[in-house]
């Protein structure tokens, strides 16, 4: 997938290649550019912060803890959750199973398992009714 995507710092239209890949964000990347994160990192106070974090494991542990927390993960949770990050991710996924290869797959995944259609819209239907049910716990 190839598209352009716009930095939130320098406001710039950039191709997605010129942004850090990042699994926890519902489009995979950061949101600034490749070159604004240098910069970031350059910044001599940032430099000092991150040296400092470095040199210090117990201020790190914290760190790490803070952004395990309930707090912070519920937080990561909304953001994924929000309506036009599922839309986002509904789209992605139609897009990512209209491709040519991953139909292909999915077909021979389906044929070696001899997996029939009924078969198939069975599971999907109890897959998304345990979903549901965890997701409500
Ligand atoms: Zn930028």
């Amino acid at each position: 997938m190839d598209q352009e995507k716009k930095c939130t710092k320098c406001g710039q239209k950039k191709p997605s290649a010129l942004f850090s890949r990042d699994s926890s964000r519902v489009k995979g990347f950061q949101l600034h550019c490749k070159a604004c994160c240098k910069a970031y990192r350059e910044r001599p106070d940032i430099k000092a912060r991150n040296k400092s974090l470095r040199d210090k494991p117990e201020a790190k542990a914290k760190q790490r803890s803070y952004q395990q927390s309930p707090v912070q993960k519920a937080r990561a949770k909304a953001r994924r959750d929000r309506p036009e990050a599922k839309a986002n991710m509904k789209a992605y996924m139609k897009a990512y199973m209209a491709r040519p290869e991953v139909k292909a797959s999915a077909a021979a995944y389906l044929k070696l398992y001899q997996i029939t259609p009924e078969a198939k819209a069975k599971a999907s239907k109890a897959y998304y009714l345990k979903k549901q049910i965890t997701e409500t716990l």
